[in-house]
């Protein structure tokens, strides 16, 4: 008789960002985790409204974040832009992301890919015990951020080696600004889409 071996979930990661520009900081850190923990997928998930920064600085409209994410995953296997927190509105909270995923599709196993900086941030995430009985955590260093987070003795938390890479999107920006190049700093059509948008001109200092 032929076993029925039980369908396992697939593995997807979901790396939430900003993205105001995606970089290569981001996308070293999607692809290595993709390979290290042999995701099926890592979903760069767009925050449609980045609530914690509001009122910080200028924050460009979502459907332009998510038009550069899409340029910067465009033909790289494993990696895709996130739409979802675009498609729910309003200010973006991971836990109801998480729990969207999960509604859509029942065999899902996610990882909420972090950057040092936001795993320090997370106890002010939104319903933030809700991301951890979702997904399991995962946390890469991040240049000059010193990690405020215990080893993963107990198994609950990844933390995965990438390159360090000091990139930052407030650099970017400012970069825009000056007139300074952000060649390879973000990938060409990046770059192009940052250009055809006309995005980070004039924006004044730190903008
Ligand atoms: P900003 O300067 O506008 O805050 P950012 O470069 O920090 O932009 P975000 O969109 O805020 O980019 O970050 C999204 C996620 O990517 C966060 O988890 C952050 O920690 C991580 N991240 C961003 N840049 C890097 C980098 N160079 N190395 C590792 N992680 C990064
Ligand atoms: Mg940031």
């Amino acid at each position: 008789m032929m076993s029925v071996q039980a369908k396992s979930p697939r593995r997807v990661g979901v790396f939430g960002g900003t993205f105001d520009p995606p970089h290569l900081g981001h996308l070293v850190v999607a692809i290595n985790v993709l390979h290290e923990l042999q995701l099926d997928e890592v979903l760069l998930m767009v925050a449609n409204d980045p609530w914690q920064k509001q009122g910080t600085r200028e924050i460009s409209p979502a459907t332009d974040r998510l038009a550069l994410v899409e340029a910067a995953v465009n033909g790289i296997s494993g990696l895709t832009a996130g739409s979802v927190e675009l498609e729910l509105g309003g200010p973006s909270y991971t836990a109801n992301t998480l729990e969207y995923l999960h509604a859509k599709e029942e065999l899902l196993e996610i990882f909420t890919i972090v950057g040092a900086d936001a795993a320090n941030g997370l106890l002010t995430w939104n319903r933030h015990e809700r991301v951890s009985e979702l997904s399991t955590l995962v946390v890469v260093d991040r240049p000059g951020v010193e990690s405020a987070l215990p080893d993963p003795a107990n198994g609950h938390w990844h933390r995965v080696e990438i390159p360090h890479l000091e990139v930052s999107s407030s650099d970017l920006r400012d970069r825009v600004n000056d007139g300074r190049p952000l060649d390879f700093l973000v990938t060409p059509p990046v770059l192009a889409e940052i250009e055809a948008r006309a995005m980070y001109r004039n924006r004044g200092a730190s903008a």
